[in-house]
């Protein structure tokens, strides 16, 4: 019973329950960790950035690329434990700094 999600903006379809889809740049992302690496904080509502020049920044993989388009959409090369702690180091952490 895989319920197919389309975009409003484009003609992308996917069925993967954890999926992002990206209404900016209509890219698909296997996870919302992928999807939040790709987006980047600068400019006025935040930019896209393009998935293929993302490298892992954190762990013992650090200069691998962070993700890998297969099968339709973004997806990160292993679901490893390590890559899991190196894609939650990515998030923001803004909201942990306001006190200065
Ligand atoms: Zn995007
Ligand atoms: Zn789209």
């Amino acid at each position: 019973m895989a319920d197919t999600i389309t975009c409003g903006g484009c003609t992308a379809t996917w069925t993967a329950p954890g999926a992002a889809h990206c209404s900016g740049c209509h890219r698909s992302f296997s996870g919302v960790g992928l999807f939040d690496a790709h987006r980047s904080q600068y400019g006025e509502r935040g930019a896209c950035l393009d998935p293929a020049t993302l490298t892992v920044k954190h762990g013992h993989r650090a200069g691998e690329p962070l993700m890998y388009y297969r099968a339709g959409m973004w997806r990160g090369p292993e679901s490893t434990d390590e890559q899991k702690a190196a894609l939650s180091a990515l998030r923001p952490v803004d909201d942990n700094e306001d006190a200065a």
